[in-house]
């Protein structure tokens, strides 16, 4: 689970069937979701994403809030056209990253500015904790799984499309 998209790589270029595109540039999962910290779950996925790298949307939404807990720090959370809720902590809103505002899937949303705090109270070092909900009201779920079965799924497709074109051919 570690490594980085190349700088060369366009935004989206991972996702080709509009699927979850990945928050950062970065792919280095610091802090799984489900992880037992002390006597809290971690309800997010933590991805290395040092201060100043940009923060991209999952998926093309509307912005709900654009917000700052003592905890999360600044927060930006998006509702997608889909109806999953994505949603971006330790990030400050890029500008025009407002509530209301219709975003697209892989545009820049934010920045890392290490704001926030550790369940201890002291600074976070920067990272995107990335949060992700199939519905409002469905409960936190993990990126990274929902991300990896839909990488799988269009693995499917591929092959699938690949086989038929095969056939076709023959
Ligand atoms: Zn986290």
């Amino acid at each position: 689970m570690s490594g980085t998209f190349s700088r060369n790589t366009p935004v989206g270029a991972i996702d080709p069937l509009g699927l979850i595109t990945w928050p950062s540039r970065y792919f280095e999962i610091t802090g799984p979701f489900g992880e037992q910290r002390g006597r809290e779950v971690h309800t997010g996925t933590d991805i290395r994403n040092p201060r100043g790298e940009p923060m991209f949307a999952t998926e093309s939404g509307t912005v709900i809030s654009v917000s700052h807990s003592t905890r999360g720090g600044n927060q930006i959370v998006i509702q997608n056209d889909d109806g999953s809720i994505s949603g971006s902590a330790h990030t400050a809103p890029a500008p025009g990253t407002a509530a209301g505002v219709r975003v697209r899937e892989g545009q820049t949303i934010g920045v890392s500015d290490g704001s926030g705090t550790t369940g201890a109270g002291t600074p976070v070092r920067p990272h995107l904790h990335q949060t992700y909900r199939l519905c409002r009201n469905c409960p936190k779920t993990d990126l990274y799984e929902q991300f990896r079965k839909e990488q799988q799924r269009e693995r499917r497709q591929l092959d699938m499309e690949r086989q038929r074109l095969g056939e076709r051919k023959s």
